[in-house]
């Protein structure tokens, strides 16, 4: 399959059309998504309905967006005005929104064809993708592994070449762990950045759409369309996206790459370690300065985020009480049974531990213990990466410590699970972007990830140095072979 960038170009150029490119993805998910579960939906007629339109607006001479035809996947946490938006909850299980998010308004303004819905941990909490009501979404690698999570199902989507590109959300790490995990670019957008209008909400003051793509042309591609300010997002920012593809063309030196030694401690896979470091080589022969930053709040960054996003769970997730939305015990005996059985019976176990976890350090007596102090320590790394960012311009890390684990590794032992989350989460509690690419493989085969990031608003930036790093390496061309299974 081309590029996302190409397909435009082939269809914008009427070597191809978008009734074609829709069918090619289509017919790959038909042959592969038994075996990878990435998708929750499949839009097989309205993707070709829409498909046709643009092509007769292109043959008609129209002008059209920058996205026009190109076929694109959404997390199934984003709402669309047609299928379902069941954040891979039971509770949502038959939801259907009256409204579109506004990044898919966006996305349809620009000319996407929307394919599909993918996969997800319900409400996005999680790490693997284990945790969907629904489905058991695979890794295309290795499909005795997870895709990652929680927008596991966009990630596989892309990996597997089902869909050029594909959107997902990111809380504590949801778009750039699934990248490493599968082997493709993802990029978590300053705080602000992109609107959450119609983004089921987990952690509000944590979460962030972004794109899902197998090389950084891409992701800046779809980034640009999505960006922007929307004043039914009072958290958006007034201020214009930049031109993330514009910014591509050159490698703005000097630059300066910061590497804090807290990201390459202990619980660091080997292989992973030994495969950052030599991108970290790569990213010195285009002309990288490299310099030694600190950031001493890290190893508070797990236990600052999970008492934020639980807090924030438990607040969002108050309005699913069976009157609202979604799923309604049958037979209540009063009201008070029916509020508690539709709860206890439509969310799963996760979310359940996550609504008392917030509840609990939001309570009186241990708000101020917990949560308040969460919030303090927030601020401080926050600081941590403002010191950073005056002696650097990017901070290069692992974005996992280790490769894709199997299936029911974690799933007993949640506190393993966050732990994992340590290299990704203190972006979304600082609020800066960071993007995910490819940069090796383990000796099983895996794809690892280095993660690259910035000050806020430095996406352009970001995007800039993983291009250049993906013009001198071939991991992010690299693509699963046949679909296979190793354990
Ligand atoms: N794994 C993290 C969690 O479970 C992050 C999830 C996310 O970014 N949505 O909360």
């Amino acid at each position: 399959m081309q590029t996302a960038y190409e397909l435009c170009r082939a269809i914008r150029s009427r070597q191809m059309t978008s009734e074609q490119a829709v069918t090619e993805c289509l017919q790959n998910i038909r042959t592969l998504d038994s075996q990878v579960e990435a998708f929750l939906w499949v839009n097989e007629q309205g993707a070709l309905a829409a498909a046709r339109q643009v092509d007769k607006r292109i043959a008609g001479g129209e002008v059209v967006g920058p996205l026009a035809g190109l076929p694109i996947a959404v997390k199934d946490n984003i709402c669309t005005n047609f299928g379902r938006t069941t954040c891979g909850s039971k509770i949502l299980g038959n939801f259907e929104s009256p409204y579109n998010a506004h990044v898919v308004d966006l996305l349809q303004q620009a000319g996407a064809v929307i394919v599909g819905k993918c996969n997800m941990d319900e409400f996005a909490m999680g790490s693997s993708t284990e945790n969907s009501a629904f489905a058991k979404t695979r890794n295309p690698w290795d499909l005795g592994k997870v895709p990652g999570g929680s927008s596991g199902g966009s990630a596989a989507a892309v990996a597997a070449r089902m869909v050029p590109v594909a959107l997902g959300s990111d809380t504590g790490g949801s778009i750039r762990q699934p990248a490493s995990f599968c082997g493709v670019t993802g990029i978590k957008p300053t705080y602000g950045r992109v609107s959450r209008f119609g983004l089921v909400a987990y952690g509000s003051s944590l979460d962030q759409i972004g794109p899902f793509a197998t090389d950084a042309r891409d992701a800046a591609m779809v980034l640009q369309a999505v960006a922007g300010h929307d004043l039914r997002d009072s958290t958006s920012v007034n201020e214009p996206a930049g031109d993330y593809l514009q910014e591509l063309e050159t490698l703005r030196l000097p630059l300066k790459v910061g590497i804090a030694a807290e990201y390459f401690g202990e619980g660091l896979d080997p292989q992973v370690k030994a495969s950052v470091l030599q991108a970290i080589e790569v990213l010195k022969s285009k002309g990288a300065e490299i310099v030694e930053v600190h950031l001493p709040h890290l190893k508070y960054a797990v236990a600052t985020y999970y008492i934020v996003a639980t807090a924030e769970a438990s607040s969002n997730l108050a309005r699913y009480d069976g009157v609202h939305y979604g799923y309604r015990t049958k037979d209540p005996s009063d009201y008070i049974d029916m509020y508690c059985s539709s709860r206890q019976e439509g969310f799963g176990q996760e979310v359940k531990r996550r609504i008392m976890l917030g509840t609990f350090t939001l309570s009186s007596g241990y708000y101020d213990a917990y949560y308040l102090k969460a919030l303090k320590v927030r601020s401080l790394i926050k600081q941590d990466f403002d010191t950073a960012f005056e002696t650097c311009d990017v901070v290069v890390s692992p974005t996992a410590p280790g490769p894709a684990w199997s299936f029911g590794q974690m799933t007993n032992d949640p506190l393993a699970m966050y732990l994992a989350d340590i290299y990704t989460i203190s972006a979304n509690l600082a609020g800066i972007p960071g993007i995910s690419i490819p940069c090796g493989f383990s000796e099983a085969g895996l794809p690892i990830g280095m993660q690259l990031m910035g000050k806020h608003f430095a996406e352009g930036l970001l995007l800039q140095v993983a291009w250049a790093y993906q013009q001198a390496t071939e991991w992010h061309k690299k693509q699963p072979q046949g679909i296979s299974v190793t354990v």
